[in-house]
């Protein structure tokens, strides 16, 4: 088991700072393949400066390699001590290396907007002052917005830093049911977008 983040910076004085994050949960797997592939096409001449995470979560479940969903343990006021079952935040928050990982790097660089790519919901969800970026992030997708996921999120990453933070915040659900490589010509698009455009 290996907790050893990869944090990948395309262009690093760029005007504004965009946080991407891929696996979460270790068993949605996706977006480290977006992530990886939009690298390998070795854009130049961004506006902006990309910070990509392909992998926080190492691990082929859920959970992280102790059993906590990174998804609960932030520590936003919310936090709960929650059973130990899939959806466990730890023992207490930030408990776990991952997620003093993205704590840190949030203390030290002010990130102007930031994207989370999940599984299997296809819609997007958004934290904080994100509402027309999700509405254009909605566009390139092609996945509708919805604010509310339907069920409470205690310690989430999007809690953490859309609402306690102010930092627009984006979560992608992707469709499950189609293969990455369908679903990466859209995922190159938002990329480019968080790169050149926004
Ligand atoms: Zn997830």
């Amino acid at each position: 088991m290996t907790f050893d983040i990869d944090l990948k910076i395309l262009n690093n004085s760029g005007l504004r700072k965009i946080l991407i994050v891929g696996v979460v949960h270790g068993d949605e797997p996706q977006g480290e393949y977006f992530i990886n592939e939009y690298l390998s096409l070795k854009r130049t001449g961004l506006k902006n400066s990309l910070y990509f995470i392909p992998r926080l979560n190492k691990n082929t479940t859920r959970t992280n390699f102790n059993g906590v969903d990174l998804n609960r343990n932030f520590p936003t006021k919310n936090w709960i001590k929650s059973d130990k079952d899939e959806y466990f935040g730890g023992a207490c928050p930030a408990s776990e290396p991952e997620t003093k990982f993205l704590v840190k790097l949030l203390d030290k660089t002010a990130f102007d907007a930031i994207l989370t790519i999940h599984a299997p919901y296809k819609i997007i969800n958004y934290d904080g002052p994100a509402e027309a970026l999700a509405s254009h992030v909605s566009k390139i997708l092609g996945y509708r917005v919805e604010s509310d996921i339907g069920y409470p999120t205690p310690g989430s990453f999007g809690t953490y830093c859309g609402v306690e933070r102010n930092i627009p915040t984006i979560t992608v659900e992707i469709d499950e049911n189609k293969a990455p490589v369908d679903l990466l010509e859209r995922f190159v698009e938002l990329f480019d977008y968080f790169g050149f455009k926004y």
